[in-house]
């Protein structure tokens, strides 16, 4: 079993979830008392949240590209970055790093694709949504990406920062995400890509009225997969 290195803290609510599904999968594989191989660097959120804020990415980046050189270091034989908005730095993570990244939206792709579906709404953080660099990385693997209206952007994102991230689930919010998951359903998405690592812990299969993709979870296991391929 390969070494998985997770860069966490953003939310440590879905950090955790990785940490748990990782570990859960390996026993399920593996039985008795396996235990997925990984090395977890926990970033603190408020500073990354805050660069976030000032569009300052650069900054953001390089605390995450020292978190990933600080597993390669220990270890790891790649990383898995447990959120989605961060994944814009990648590129500039991977200009000093030697081992490779396991891309969150390439592993949302495969899974959409081996569903079949072409066209698929997105739900994640304003930037996520907003910016090209998730977006066109779908479109690179053939999936066509419709997201909110500017309004519901802002309730998503609202929720994800004020309640998901800090371990909030509330009914009245659930009620929200499904009234734009419909509203994505009117735009002609066939499917939903739950984009940010949080929103899982709000938006179950039965809530929706069509297939999710849980980003998280596609994530985790496709990481466990690399660990344990031959
Ligand atoms: N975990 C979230 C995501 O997957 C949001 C936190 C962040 O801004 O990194 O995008």
């Amino acid at each position: 079993m390969k070494t998985i290195g997770l860069i966490g803290g953003m939310s440590w609510e879905s950090s955790a979830q990785y940490y748990r599904i990782l570990n859960e999968a390996v026993k399920k594989k593996l039985g008795g008392l396996h235990s997925a191989k990984c090395i977890l660097y926990n970033v603190d959120f408020a500073e990354i949240e805050q660069y976030q804020k000032q569009g300052d990415w650069e900054q953001a980046g390089t605390v995450l590209r020292d978190a990933a050189l600080a597993l390669e270091k220990a270890g790891a034989d790649f990383i898995v970055i447990c959120t989605n908005t961060m994944h814009k730095v990648v590129p500039f993570m991977e200009e000093k790093l030697t081992i490779p990244i396991l891309h969150i939206a390439d592993a949302t792709a495969k899974q959409i694709q081996k569903c079949k579906l072409n066209k698929v709404g997105l739900l994640g953080t304003m930037y996520t949504m907003e910016q090209d660099f998730y977006k066109s990385r779908m479109e690179a693997n053939g999936i066509t990406v419709v997201v909110p209206d500017k309004k519901d952007m802002e309730t998503v994102n609202r929720i994800i920062f004020k309640e998901l991230c800090l371990g909030e689930i509330k009914p009245s919010s659930k009620a929200d995400y499904q009234k734009v998951i419909h509203s994505l359903v009117n735009k002609g998405a066939e499917g939903i890509i739950l984009g940010c690592t949080e929103i899982g812990l709000l938006i179950k299969e039965e809530d929706s009225e069509i297939p999710i993709f849980d980003t998280t979870i596609i994530h985790a296991m496709q990481a466990l997969d690399k660990a344990m391929a031959e």
